[in-house]
């Protein structure tokens, strides 16, 4: 059951061999040729229909219906500023503009890095935010109407956000630049003191006048290394500025756009939308739970999807894992080992392998030595998540 992944070439991905991309390609599908000017952004697993996986024997698209995606992404330049509605929303959201909210579901999304990974998370804590406004006077000018709004940031007060946020998205664009030229020339200090002068200085450059540049001083920037994951549930504002990493989420393609996008920007539906919480760039850290030295498992509070990493050793001997929900993706990031399983050949897995997995649940998988290899295996593997277990979350 081994598949090809479907490949997207969008203008924001890393670019040739750079990709993590183009590299798993590559090694996915021999047929893959990767040229060195052009940007390979996502790898799509599933069945998808803007992007269907096919099977390796037969070249037929993957038919039966996955509540999941599962991607790799590779980003050379920020995806834009955003939010997935709820279901509830999602499903009005469809049926009052179709052409833009494309389906009735919801899409919540975990993403775990590859390499080291950077993105905006929800909003930073609310008297952070008012000591950013207090000291950077032209960003105060833009986003603070009233004195007051101060007063309720410095006291935890969503309202005194819901006003200065929806008071910065509403600015206009000249007035937006001169504030993001006036912050580039006199505070620079401020950009330093909040270690986001790099990003600043990129997005700057990258979206000129865009909205986006100034959200950064109302988002967590977050900082993954390789194996840390962040998860976006409903109505959490989010953006991907650069790295590679692992995404799974619910089957769904409904984004409302906040900035960084040359897209269309859904102020009104944003606004009303948005989560207005604000915590530490650490909270936005998703804690996996660990079943035994090789296996975790990242467990978000939706049905759709669950994510299993697994980690051996060449010298480890047989693991044997046990997949409690069907059906599953596999995908390899590295090393190497033979998978066996009922009915089965045995199957060589490396880097860049993918596998679905339709079996009955708790259909055990081995997976077995395969000779001298020296790198760790490492592959995620994708399921629908355990509906008892996070069924109180929802
Ligand atoms: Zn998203």
């Amino acid at each position: 059951m081994e598949l090809v992944g479907f490949v997207h070439k969008y203008e924001w991905g890393k670019v040739g061999k750079d990709s993590a991309v183009a590299q798993l390609a590559t090694l996915n599908d021999p047929a893959f040729n990767v040229d060195e000017k052009t940007p390979y952004a996502e790898l799509w697993m599933g069945s998808h229909p803007s992007g269907p996986s096919k099977y390796k024997s037969s070249g037929i698209n993957l038919q039966d219906e996955l509540p999941f995606l599962l991607k790799v992404l590779s980003i050379n330049k920020a995806l834009s500023i955003q939010v997935h509605p709820n279901k509830s929303e999602a499903e009005k959201l469809h049926s009052k503009l179709p052409n833009i909210y494309k389906d009735p579901n919801h899409k919540p999304e975990m993403a775990i890095a590859l390499t080291p990974f950077t993105g905006l998370c929800g909003f930073r804590p609310l008297p952070e935010i008012r000591d950013i406004l207090q000291n950077i006077e032209p960003l105060k000018a833009l986003a603070v109407e009233d004195p007051n709004d101060l007063k309720l940031l410095a006291a935890n007060d969503e309202s005194g956000l819901r006003n200065c946020y929806r008071k910065l998205m509403n600015a206009e664009k000249n007035a937006i630049g001169e504030c993001i030229d006036a912050i580039s020339k006199d505070y620079t200090k401020e950009l330093y003191k909040h270690n986001i002068h790099e990003i600043f200085n990129t997005l700057k450059s990258d979206f000129p006048n865009d909205v986006g540049v100034l959200s950064l001083f109302f988002l967590n920037v977050v900082r993954l290394q390789p194996g840390q994951a962040m998860f976006l549930g409903a109505n959490q504002i989010h953006a991907y500025l650069s790295g590679d990493c692992v995404e799974c989420m619910a089957c769904s393609d409904n984004v409302i756009r906040a900035g960084l996008t040359p897209k269309y920007k859904d102020i009104k539906q944003l606004l009303s939308s948005l989560e207005y919480t604000g915590a530490p760039a650490e909270c936005k850290i998703f804690t996996p739970v660990r079943v035994d030295a090789h296996r975790l498992i990242f467990k978000p509070p939706v049905e759709d999807f669950s994510l299993i990493q697994l980690t051996l050793k060449p010298s480890d001997l047989e693991y044997v894992l046990k997949v409690e929900q069907s059906p599953g993706i596999l995908l390899v990031i590295s090393g190497e080992r033979y998978l066996e399983s009922y009915g089965l050949d045995k199957l060589k897995l490396k880097r860049g392998s993918i596998v679905y997995l339709p079996f009955e649940s708790d259909t055990e998988l081995r997976f077995l030595p395969a000779g001298e290899g020296e790198h760790e295996f490492l592959a995620y593997i994708s399921t629908p998540n355990a509906a008892s277990s996070c069924k109180s979350n929802v």
